[in-house]
């Protein structure tokens, strides 16, 4: 049984439809990316998971949970720890203080999270604004980190860094994927970084999933198509 499923989902900014019939699955210890070009759905099914947009039809489950029916905070207190697209760390706390605000008890903790992330133990008593883009990033994995998630689920989490940093932060979804087991759902821009981390893919075209099946079953054909890539 998959650990989340979204059973043809449906979802409206108000009259607005976004999402017309998504379907994906997140296997335990699997990571699944999740593509599309621009505006084609995938923030929207992020928050359709976390339940910040609801459902319109369809089926969302975690663990065997039915999301559709319980709150965000729920949601998360559940194992799904989210990297919203733009960060959003708390600006005027340190970095100490925004890790432990998310804390919850379990592998994850402040020492744990400095070892995957060593800048922001070096800036332990800075404020989340005084960061670089990069660290802010860092700081918002190291936040859902600290929830101790089952699932995590990343929104674009390189986007508009330097190279030397998106490195830094494929190599901790690397690291997360092999010696963690977490289970990963993301959503990024880089096919060449997806392809090696990801076991399976999803392709959303206008809020609809038109393919998935295993990331190395992906060909150059249906990125082109699809992607425009
Ligand atoms: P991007 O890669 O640009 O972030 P995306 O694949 O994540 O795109 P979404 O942000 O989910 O796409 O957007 C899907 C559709 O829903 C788009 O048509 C978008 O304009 C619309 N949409 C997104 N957010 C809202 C909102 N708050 N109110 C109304 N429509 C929205």
């Amino acid at each position: 049984m998959s650990l989340l499923s979204l059973e043809h989902v449906t979802a409206s900014y108000g009259a607005s439809q976004a999402l017309f019939d998504v379907s994906l699955q997140v296997g335990a210890g699997e990571v699944v990316a999740l593509m599309g070009r621009n505006g084609m759905g995938k923030t929207t099914t992020i928050k359709t998971i976390l339940h910040m947009v609801s459902a319109t039809a369809g089926k969302v489950t975690f663990d065997g949970h039915d999301l559709r029916n319980l709150p965000s905070h729920k949601i998360a207190r559940l194992g799904i720890g989210l990297v919203p697209e733009g960060r959003r760390c708390f600006p005027n706390l340190s970095v100490e203080e925004n890790l432990i605000a998310a804390a919850r008890a379990g592998h994850w903790d402040l020492a744990r999270v400095s070892q995957l992330f060593p800048r922001l133990g070096e800036r332990s008593t800075q404020s989340a604004a005084s960061l670089s883009g990069g660290e802010q990033q860092m700081l918002a994995i190291g936040r859902a980190l600290m929830t101790n998630p089952r699932l995590l689920i990343l929104d674009e989490a390189t986007e508009g860094l330097a190279p030397i940093v998106r490195q830094e932060i494929w190599s901790a979804i690397a690291m997360l994927k092999h010696e963690t087991g977490l289970a990963i759902l993301v959503v990024d821009k880089s096919l060449k970084e997806l392809r090696q981390i990801a076991d399976q893919a999803v392709i959303l075209q206008r809020g609809t999933t038109v393919w998935q099946d295993k990331m190395v079953n992906l060909t150059a054909e249906t990125t082109d198509r699809y992607l425009g890539i």
